[in-house]
């Protein structure tokens, strides 16, 4: 290939191994990997030395925003190792004609995993338990220590206990996953999405709620709709409020669907029996407050983070980021 023909992927992340090794696809373009998140005018300068780059690969922390178009015309495909694409300005890069890969689909089944060790790990303590296993002070079994609610019932325990209610708040692919998972634990589960799946509800059993009767009615909740302007805070103050007293809520979406003050305020007064997060709102600074509740569970963004799915991610932002500087038609792996 002649130097004039040369082409480059800028990879801002590192990728997960064998992919981390390729430095020269079949195609002949370039991967040059500089891992690391750059602010936005560092990116622009970065890519701007070298009008052979045509192509970015980078995470969810790095921001894409119109200048990074308006500036950089080279670029013809940015590729994120996500699925989430809150980072990049979709309707710039519309505008700019700058086709956006992601990583749909490859990560639903670990990160509805992940909700589920959340919900049970969380609403079980096995985090407090864990620090108090290590700690030395453990006295040995008692029957009131660390209690937490019983997910559901297959033989009647008690008479006067109900079937206990998931609510699940998007019902995208992670949603789905993690709906069909509830199965096994003979919950109720029922749901609120912007769009209604109703085969869904009848092969499943599934119920559909609106947004503030799922919140009143549900024993755990789990977040794991897209973060958007329209979803912005969706558990705001308010809504919060609304959640049935002891319920236990679980967000692997994103931080900001949640208003993490007011989800601190609400813990601390024991209005919820606890919560787990994978996602914060101000990534990765977790509030001191929420961080000295021990009845809350943290976990550092892992939704994804299997080698498995790792490995298809990376294989992913590759082959797409690829195909459009081949001057192939998108796949399924496009949001644009
Ligand atoms: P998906 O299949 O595209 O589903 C997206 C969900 O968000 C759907 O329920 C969709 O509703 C809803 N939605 C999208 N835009 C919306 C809007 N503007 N207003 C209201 N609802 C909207 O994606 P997924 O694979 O299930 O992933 C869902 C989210 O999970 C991602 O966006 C990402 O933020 C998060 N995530 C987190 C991790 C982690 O490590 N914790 C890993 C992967 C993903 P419709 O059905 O009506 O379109």
């Amino acid at each position: 290939m002649t130097n004039k023909n040369l082409k480059k992927i800028l990879v801002l992340d590192e990728l997960c191994p064998p992919y981390d090794q390729i430095k020269v696809l079949e195609s002949g373009i370039l991967l040059v990997k500089e891992p690391g998140v750059l602010e936005v005018d560092q990116l622009i300068s970065r890519v701007k030395q070298d009008p052979l780059i045509k192509g970015i690969i980078c995470s969810l922390t790095q921001k894409i925003n119109e200048k990074v178009f308006q500036e950089l015309p080279q670029i013809e495909v940015i590729s994120n190792i996500a699925v989430g694409l809150n980072n990049i300005d979709l309707e710039a890069a519309k505008k700019y004609g700058v086709r956006i890969a992601h990583t749909p689909k490859v990560l639903s089944d670990a990160t509805a995993d992940l909700a589920w060790a959340l919900l049970l790990g969380g609403s079980r303590r096995l985090a407090e338990g864990d620090r108090l296993a290590r700690s030395g002070e453990w006295k040995g079994w008692a029957v009131n220590q660390l209690l937490g609610p019983s997910l559901g019932f297959t033989e009647n325990i008690d008479q006067n206990l109900g079937q206990k209610r998931l609510g699940i708040i998007g019902l995208g692919q992670i949603g789905q996953a993690i709906a069909r998972r509830a199965q096994g634990f003979n919950l109720d589960v029922c749901y609120y999405n912007r769009t209604r799946y109703v085969e869904l509800e009848q092969s499943y059993s599934w119920g559909f709620m609106d947004l503030d009767e799922l919140l009143m009615q549900s024993d755990y909740i789990i977040l794991a709709v897209a973060l958007a302007p329209e979803t912005y805070h969706l558990l705001n103050r308010t809504r919060l409020n609304l959640m049935k007293p002891n319920a236990y809520l679980v967000n692997v979406g994103r931080g900001p669907l949640l208003d993490e003050e007011a989800l601190i305020d609400c813990l601390e007064s024991g209005h919820l029996s606890g919560a787990a997060l994978d996602v914060y709102e101000y990534e990765p600074n977790i509030p001191e407050r929420l961080r000295a509740l021990s009845q809350v569970t943290l976990s550092p963004h892992l939704g994804s983070a299997t080698f498995e799915t790792r490995q298809a991610m990376s294989r992913l932002v590759i082959e797409s980021a690829e195909s459009i500087i081949q001057g192939k038609e998108p796949c399924g792996y496009f949001a644009i």
